[in-house]
């Protein structure tokens, strides 16, 4: 477990009557805001990303379906939570009717549409070095297994051990943050990957949520990029002008948290609990490359912490976040 359970930001936020407050982040480097409106009007969204709205949007619930190369994407008014390519996709703001017209914040336009729209997700290369860090470890268990009292901390460890060969199959350069149960300090974990100079760094967690034993499912987390409200802040403060190393990679960070996620869900049969943004992780924003936490998973949900204790289920999602990461060309 790494960040807490239940999302900052409801998923039925009701419709805004007016733009709220924000802070674009005209700090960061390289950022350039190429549409004329904060608030996109779809249209004006649809024909500058080259995609197509299926029909003009009803003024009722009902959501608003653009046509993407990837399939459809699936917009409901007033909600976080968008549909997109099989998984959910938690929005920074989401769809909203403002002056009469469909439109979506530049930030949702630029740091979650135009990432997902290229058309080749991650870029096909033979050689590659990842740095696949097993939560907790030593003093720091972890939550534990409600049906079995055993540890995240082992679990994690025994995920990233499955992987690791999966991975050197596909080409991959793997260096695990530990292969034991030590103490592995979050600074240390950081540290690592300016030695390796690794292209991706993955944080594998299971979650847990305290005295709600019915919550279950899969959560995968990028960085929130700057100017965008999270989804989990913990007691943390969510201050959204922030700017961290790692929002230099939003773009590839959500590329692959949408494959690592689609692959998951799908492999494993659990609930999608949507790719989601939190600032507060330590392990990611310090990053100089790409980097993904995976919850795998509630221990507190007794099915789910039954499925997690099976070595099989487990095999499973290693070969998920495999399957996600082959990045080799196609054959000829
Ligand atoms: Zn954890």
């Amino acid at each position: 477990m790494e960040p807490v359970m239940e999302p900052a930001v409801s998923s039925a936020a009701p419709v805004a009557p007016a733009a709220p407050s924000i802070v674009l982040p005209s700090s960061v480097p390289g950022w350039t805001n190429r549409f004329s409106e904060v608030w996109v009007p779809l249209d004006a969204l649809c024909e500058a990303l080259g995609i197509e709205m299926a029909a003009p949007p009803a003024a009722g619930n009902g959501p608003v379906e653009l046509r993407t190369p990837h399939g459809p994407l699936l917009l409901y008014p007033g909600q976080a939570v968008a549909r997109w390519n099989k998984i959910d996709l938690w929005l920074g703001f989401g769809l909203r009717r403002l002056q009469g017209l469909w439109r979506l914040h530049v930030l949702d336009a630029q740091k979650n549409l135009e990432p997902l729209l290229r058309p080749d997700p991650v870029p096909c290369v033979s050689s590659r070095t990842i740095v696949v860090d097993p939560g907790h470890g030593g003093a720091d268990p972890g939550a534990s297994n409600t049906v079995t009292g055993q540890w995240e901390k082992d679990y994690t460890l025994d995920w990233a051990q499955r992987l690791e060969p999966l991975l050197a199959d596909q080409g991959w350069t793997v260096v695990l943050s530990r292969d034991e149960d030590v103490d592995c300090p979050l600074a240390d974990r950081v540290r690592l990957n300016g030695d390796a100079q690794p292209d991706l760094f993955l944080s594998l967690h299971f979650n847990s949520a305290k005295g709600d034993p019915r919550s279950s499912g899969i959560e995968t987390y990028c960085l929130t990029p700057t100017g965008m409200p999270s989804h989990v802040a913990r007691e943390n403060s969510d201050n959204l002008a922030a700017v961290f190393p790692n929002n230099a990679f939003d773009a590839d960070n959500l590329r692959y948290a949408a494959r690592l996620h689609e692959c998951l869900v799908r492999a494993s049969g659990a609930p999608d609990r949507g790719v989601r943004r939190a600032r507060f992780m330590g392990v990611l924003r310090g990053q100089a490359q790409p980097a993904v936490l995976i919850e795998g998973g509630y221990l507190s949900n007794p099915d789910e912490a039954r499925k997690i204790a099976d070595p099989d289920y487990r095999q499973k999602l290693a070969e998920a976040v495999a399957e996600a990461l082959d990045l080799r060309p196609p054959a000829q």
